[in-house]
């Protein structure tokens, strides 16, 4: 038996170099940013400003709660620019933040002012703490197909630099499809236009997801994919085809994906050679950030520094940062880990 080696410190955690690909923008909101008095008490109890989440439910009718207050640009601007500022303290250089309008009531109709308002956040968050960011713009599973392809053509439209990609999020199932082929025609158009891709699949649906995301939706990452472990032919598909997982090991416990982090099927698809990169998912929502996320993996698995950063690598491998900005990050944990 493998014998437990202690886990490296919290200062060497923090200080490693490292890149978030998988954010949402909606576990970003500040609590301090909201205002109770006047938007109705929040649909569950909050404590020190995390919300107290019974599984997902719970957190999709907190999330409409607290992103239905952020009506003006100077809001989204500070939540924006607090990622940046979180992010430095957690030692990443950059941040692939997902948003999905259709959670932003007030900015309806409006997403090149929402964008507009986070580029405005980033940038001062990059100049003031040397930490890159780019926009995954997010579909949501329910959306029809013409809802889809009218989101595409408008981030095409606007080709704002800041917006790097599309991606899908939202529950993946309804009964048992995931409905990918409705999105294929959308995907293809971003791919043709130049957009990035990646996908939420192999959370709440199965492997056959994964590979849908990555053969239907062309997914150059999935977000999550842990249930990837359930079928030997999806886990090959993945490591042929180099595609990695964005992983987020609490958010899994949290919301009942998998029954403790011990359980978590992380090792065995390291095991199994799939890359995959730690990540918080929506750290305001559960109280979290990355520095912890990389502290508790090493605790749970007995992994050390080559582990951790194994999958510092791989985050900022698999980011959607400019060319050179990946190549700087990739250097700076080169001689993070060998000084
Ligand atoms: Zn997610």
């Amino acid at each position: 038996m493998e014998m437990p080696r202690p886990a490296p410190d919290e200062k060497w955690i923090r200080g490693l170099p490292k890149a978030e690909v998988h954010l949402h923008l909606e576990g970003c909101v500040p609590y301090g940013l909201l205002e109770p008095a006047a938007a109705g008490s929040p649909p569950v109890p909050v404590e020190d400003g995390i919300p107290l989440l019974a599984g997902l439910s719970a957190l999709l009718s907190y999330l409409d709660w607290s992103c239905g207050q952020m009506s003006r640009g100077e809001q989204l601007e500070r939540i924006a620019y607090a990622v940046a500022e979180r992010a430095r303290a957690n030692g990443a250089g950059h941040v692939d933040v997902i948003v999905n309008p259709t959670h932003w009531p007030h900015w309806r109709g409006r997403l090149p002012a929402m964008v507009d308002a986070l580029d405005a956040g980033f940038r001062a968050g990059e100049s003031d703490h040397d930490v890159t960011s780019k926009l995954c713009v997010s579909l949501k599973r329910t959306q029809s197909k013409a809802e889809a392809l009218e989101l595409v053509e408008v981030l095409l439209d606007l080709g704002h630099p800041r917006v790097a990609a599309l991606s899908i999020d939202g529950n993946e199932e309804d009964g048992r499809a995931s409905h990918n082929e409705r999105f294929a025609p959308a995907f293809e158009r971003a791919a043709a236009g130049g957009l990035r891709r990646c996908a939420h699949a192999g959370e709440s649906s199965g492997a056959r997801g994964v590979r849908e995301a990555v053969e239907m939706l062309g997914a150059e990452r999935i977000d999550h994919g842990i249930r990837s472990i359930e079928d030997p032919s999806v886990i090959a598909l993945l490591v042929s085809e180099e595609i990695p997982l964005d992983v987020c090991p609490t958010s899994n416990v949290l919301l009942g994906v998998v029954p403790t982090l011990a359980e978590h099927p992380i090792r065995r698809l390291r095991e199994h050679k799939v890359r995959c990169s730690l990540n918080t998912d929506d750290p305001l929502l559960y109280g979290i950030d990355l520095a912890g996320e990389f502290r508790r993996s090493a605790e749970a698995f007995g992994w050390g520094t080559d582990e951790l950063g194994e999958m510092a690598r791989v985050g900022i491998e698999s980011c959607f940062a400019e060319e050179d900005r990946r190549r700087s990050l990739s250097a700076e944990l080169s001689a993070y880990l060998s000084p």
